[in-house]
């Protein structure tokens, strides 16, 4: 059983030699803080949009080493923050149905490029499947679809399946009905952001690892290595922003942990199902999400710790065995035939909360600092989207992604120390109290402990 290591991901993939380290100081046109997803999208945008654009990147680890080659490979178009928040945008309503419209051309656009550039990253699109296992948790799942719907979604984004009916697909113990959306795909994070990376880099993007950068100010990002100096500065720092001068209330380090089996065998496929490889959901208030690997596992991933004191990050993604074990214990029990397979992998990292849980792209472009994440665990595709934005606003082109209601979106800030802790622990207390309550009960009524939950953190429905 191996732990921590960054991610089973990365073993599979293979952790190669760093890059070179930035030599010193330099010029740039465009200079990025971070190579993930968002990082490396918006350089690859970039860089195709204008071959001669001199775009450096700076990554304190390597390519990859955060959220992006963690992740549960989720390629979802969920909405990353609520919809009601963004209506508030001038294109209210219209703007949300825009924004949730490109997030669903982007998995096809993730899955282009992946096809474009050679980059084989198992990704599968076949859809997204959120089961409830409880009375409480279905009754959530109805009204959704009713929500849905009354928002203009037809069956064609999200359909009710009954138990019979979702059994046909995947057999979940306990499930009692699902939702599906077709509009997602799994992937093998560590693959697609490693193929993304090597794309980038040949594409002639100076793609610095090994250096961190330690205050971003106008026109300068220093780093002990040098300074870069470049008329646009774009941080793409998602979970670990906090760490840098002046931005430690902006997004929270959300930690998610996951765990993945070793093969299981065709019988125990054959009970199992899941040939269609959706990525798969609870309707929980600590919810799971779970796909069924290119290599024949199931990688299911939680909440575990939900966050550290004083925005404090993983080391290497190395998880505490009391979170392996309940992870493990919601494994068994959803998919018994998986037990005697036993888990081979953990791990964990950060994903980036704002205080209003809804992500954002933006460019103040008199100051040339531009910045983008805040996808609250949604953000394989979102990057994508956020990165072409981030793309088409440094050069400054009309375009339809310039004023999606998230663009320019400002978040308050978390209270400080020890409020975020407390509140984030008290959070979790809370939705894990509402979830035993609703799975030892008859009643469909989401506990009351869930809804004080939802107030007093503001999370968005
Ligand atoms: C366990 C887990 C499961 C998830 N599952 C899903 C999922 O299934 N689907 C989904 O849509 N989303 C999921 N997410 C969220 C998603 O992975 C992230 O939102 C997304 O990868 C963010 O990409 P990013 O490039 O913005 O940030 P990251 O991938 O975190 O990249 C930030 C990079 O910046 C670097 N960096 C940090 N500080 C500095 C500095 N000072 N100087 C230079 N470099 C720096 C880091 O080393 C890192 O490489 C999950 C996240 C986690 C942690």
């Amino acid at each position: 059983m191996r732990n921590g290591e960054v991610s089973y991901w990365w073993q599979r993939h293979g952790i190669g030699a760093r890059r070179p380290a930035l030599p010193g100081s330099t010029e740039a046109d465009v200079c990025i803080v971070g190579a993930g997803f968002t990082g490396l999208w918006t350089a690859y945008y970039l860089k195709r949009a204008d071959p001669a654009l001199r775009i450096v990147m700076l990554e304190a680890n390597f390519a990859g080493y955060g959220a992006s080659g963690r992740n549960g490979g989720w390629v979802t178009s969920a909405l990353p923050g609520s919809r009601a928040r963004y209506a508030r945008h001038p294109r209210g309503q219209d703007g949300v149905r825009d924004l949730e419209q490109h997030l669903r051309d982007t998995v096809d656009e993730v899955a282009r490029v992946c096809a474009a550039e050679g980059i084989d990253a198992g990704l599968v699109k076949g859809g997204e499947l959120s089961v409830a296992t409880s009375a409480a948790q279905d009754a959530r799942l109805r009204h959704r679809l009713e929500e849905e719907r009354a928002w203009g979604d037809g069956p064609g984004i999200v359909r009710y399946l009954e138990g019979r009916e979702l059994a046909g697909r995947l057999r979940v113990q306990g499930a009692v009905g699902a939702l599906y959306s077709p509009h997602c795909a799994r992937v093998q994070p560590a693959d697609l952001v490693a193929g993304l990376a090597g794309v980038v880099a040949a594409a002639g993007v100076r793609l610095y690892e090994a250096t961190p950068v330690t205050s971003i100010s106008l026109g300068l990002a220093r780093t002990p290595a040098g300074d870069v100096r470049a008329p646009y500065i774009l941080r793409c720092t998602e979970g670990f922003t906090a760490d840098i001068p002046g931005q430690h209330r902006t997004l929270l380090p959300m930690n998610s942990a996951m765990i993945v089996t070793g093969p299981l065998s065709d019988e125990a496929w054959q009970r199992i199902g899941w040939d269609g490889c959706e990525t798969l959901g609870d309707e929980a208030h600590a919810y799971i999400y779970a796909q069924r690997t290119a290599d024949g596992r199931i990688a299911l991933g939680g909440r575990g710790i939900p966050y550290r004191f004083g925005s404090g990050i993983d080391h290497d993604g190395a998880i505490a065995p009391s979170t392996i074990a309940q992870l493990g214990r919601i494994l068994r029990r959803m998919f018994p035939a998986a037990t005697p397979v036993g888990l081979e992998h953990a791990w964990c990292g950060v994903l980036g909360v704002p205080r209003d849980w809804c992500a954002t792209v933006t460019l103040d472009t008199r100051a040339g600092l531009g910045w983008a994440g805040g996808y609250t665990g949604h953000g394989v595709a979102a990057s994508n989207l956020a990165g072409r934005t981030l793309a088409d606003l440094v050069r400054a082109v009309p375009s339809t992604l310039t004023t999606l209601p998230w663009v320019g979106h400002r978040s308050p800030r978390w209270e400080p120390e020890p409020a975020r802790w407390a509140g984030v622990h008290g959070l979790y207390a809370l939705y894990r109290a509402a979830d035993r309550l609703e799975g030892a009960g008859r009643s469909d009524r989401t506990s009351v402990l869930a809804k004080a939950g939802d107030l007093i953190s503001g999370i968005p429905h």
